[in-house]
């Protein structure tokens, strides 16, 4: 499947035809200096710069569109990926552009007018000349959405605040997820596990705090001018500093946005954007570069602590874009101190690290580092790319027939280890099947057991097979009363802290010392029907169940995405028989509005 990722911005516009099958790029096209009488087109596979023959978006693309298009191979072409910057408080997930979309991206203008004004613009542009594939926007704040509110809001008047729509939108997004999922492939762990902090250092800067996969904080505010020292935005400051100055120099909101956006970050403090630049001539004995450099370090080392302590601790630190990735100065004044988080460099490895093109996550961290200091390389273009593709496959399975979910009552059972199958039945004891379950491979068992708890004991629970690494005994919450313990709600295979029990089978005791839960009522499902609902492993959703009397919604289900499962929501007994559930009822994922996605929170 091959993707064309279009970044449309004010002076330039990027685009890149993408295999995503291999994440080669078949073609790179860019378009600089728009604004120019000739702007300057240039294709990846010729060095050879050509002048298109008008200015402006509309003039330079229809010289460089039908260009890009011979260059490409239009079967396999499936679809378009714009970047859109400001998705509001609309688009928390990528959207397929249909006139609405485009409407609603229209009346977000007002938050991004230097942005997405020209981004819908690209848009429309690439409709023209690409009209047979599906569009698909994707919003730099879009994975920021999950912040919460203690986090996202500012402290100022309410009727300001919700007429303007003011709160932090954050930016990078794309990086930030990107990043954080390449760290957690890299380091062999699930995202819902880590605690990450991504440092996105390019022209633009922002840091962005990831919890269990989400973003639960962020840099950047309302607009990218907040946070960190940048290129040429001032990043923190005094918010008196803008009414005193323009008093004091007598400045027009436009001058003082100017000042803050153009004129100020390193370009202020020491005269360029340019880190190399600037670390060049901090080695030369230039004072104000080597304050700009500080600053930046500085400013950056505090929000890390901050964000840490929002966290409560960080497994990894990520370093990205232009200086994060090419910097070993920067990363090393940055890590510098942050001993009391268990996070140290290994100096050697950081110096030796070079990109090129061999490895895209690098970890820097010293032996006996707790947490990971991994410098990745971002690509924001791929995860366009791939979100595009993701959006088109599951608005075609949306268009297919209505999936419902079955669900299934789980009585009261016991999973066993080998070990412990031979305590409770004699040694060498092998489980018979009584007959199979839904999920394939799983089967309940002729052998049964006696629960003994602290008040009461309960008779021929039946054991499920195959046998398992861990023991666990999954009852309902009136089992729990009966027995007299007290079992955590957890999701199976998780029984850490959990109570224990006796067991008795006909050769033997079993003393569990942990073991016992409630299972999480959750539905298990292929990663096609994953795809179909569009949501992930460990998403929480809600499900809405039709019966004869009434109707009524489960919330925090768990979803469990694997290729070994089919299609199955799981209930227990006593949530059965409260919603008056039969044998063969089905449920169904609450959708809703924007692009037709559906409700789901994320586990935060
Ligand atoms: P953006 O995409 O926001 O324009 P980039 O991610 O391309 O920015 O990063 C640009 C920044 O990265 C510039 O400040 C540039 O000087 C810096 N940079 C690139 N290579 C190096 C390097 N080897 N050492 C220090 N800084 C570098």
């Amino acid at each position: 499947m091959h993707i064309l990722v279009v970044n449309c911005g004010s002076s330039s516009v990027k685009a890149e035809v993408i295999d995503l099958s291999t994440g080669k790029r078949i073609v790179v096209m860019s378009v600089d200096r728009i604004s120019d009488a000739q702007p300057k087109l240039k294709f990846s596979d010729n060095q050879e710069v050509l002048a298109c023959p008008a200015s402006g978006h509309e003039q330079a693309l229809a010289f460089a569109f039908p260009m890009l298009i011979e260059k490409l191979d239009k079967n396999l072409l499936k679809g378009v990926g714009h970047r859109v910057v400001h998705g509001g408080k609309i688009f928390d997930e990528p959207a397929l552009i249909t006139e609405e979309v485009e409407k609603q991206i229209e009346s977000l203008y007002s938050l991004a007018p230097l942005h997405n004004p020209i981004n819908l613009l690209g848009v429309r542009i690439a409709k023209k000349y690409f009209p047979d594939v599906p569009h698909v926007a994707v919003f730099d704040t879009a994975f920021h959405s999950t912040i919460p509110p203690k986090a996202k809001n500012y402290a100022l008047p309410q009727n300001l605040i919700e007429k303007h729509y003011i709160e932090r939108y954050g930016f990078h997004g794309t990086s930030h997820r990107y990043v954080a999922q390449q760290a957690a492939n890299y380091l062999g762990a699930d995202i819902h596990d880590l605690r990450i902090i991504s440092c996105h250092l390019g022209n633009g800067a922002s840091v962005c705090a990831i919890e269990h996969g989400v973003s639960v904080e962020t840099s950047m505010g309302m607009t990218p001018l907040e946070g960190l020292v940048m290129g040429t935005r001032s990043g923190d400051i005094d918010a008196g500093i803008i009414t005193y100055l323009m008093e004091q120099e007598n400045m027009t909101w436009q001058q003082v946005s100017d000042m803050l956006n153009k004129e100020s970050g390193m370009k202020g403090i020491a005269g360029s954007n340019d880190m190399r630049d600037l670390e060049e001539r901090a080695a030369d004995g230039d004072v104000q570069a080597q304050l700009a450099i500080d600053m930046f370090v500085h400013r950056l080392r505090k929000y890390i602590g901050a964000y840490a302590a929002v966290m409560g601790g960080a497994d990894a630190i990520i370093f990205t874009a232009g200086i994060g990735e090419n910097s070993a100065s920067l990363r090393s004044k940055i890590v510098y101190k942050l001993n009391y988080m268990r996070a140290i460099i290994d100096e050697n490895k950081n110096k030796m690290l070079k990109f090129i093109g061999v490895e895209d996550v690098e970890d820097i961290s010293a032996s006996n580092s707790l947490c990971k200091i991994l410098v990745v390389k971002t690509d924001e273009q791929l995860s366009i790319a791939e979100q595009t593709a993701k959006v088109i496959k599951s608005s075609k399975l949306k268009n297919q027939a209505p999936r419902n979910i079955p669900i299934a009552v789980s009585a009261r059972h016991v999973h066993l280890t080998q070990e412990s199958v031979e305590i409770l039945f004699g040694k060498g004891y092998q489980l018979t099947e009584q007959k199979p379950l839904s999920q394939p491979g799983q089967f309940a068992c002729n052998e049964m057991v006696t629960l003994v708890g602290p008040k009461n004991k309960i008779e021929k629970v039946r054991i499920l097979g195959p046998t398992r690494p861990k023991d666990q005994v999954e009852i309902s919450r009136t089992d729990e009363f009966f027995l007299g313990i007290d079992a955590p709600i957890r999701e199976s295979g998780h029984t850490e802290g959990s109570p224990g029990l006796t067991l008795i089978g006909p050769a033997g005791k079993l003393e569990l010392k942990e073991g016992v839960i409630c299972a999480w009522r959750h539905i298990h499902m292929h990663p096609d029907d994953a795809e179909y609902f569009g949501v992930k492993d460990k998403d929480i959703v809600e499900v809405r169940v039709e019966n004869q009397e009434r109707g009524l919604t489960f919330g925090n289900v768990l979803i469990r995405v694997s290729d070994k499962f089919k299609l199955e929501m799981h209930i227990d007994t006593d949530e059965a028989n409260a919603a008056e559930l039969n044998q063969g009822a089905e449920g169904s994922l609450v959708l809703t509005g924007a692009g037709g996605m559906l409700t789901k929170k994320k586990v935060s």
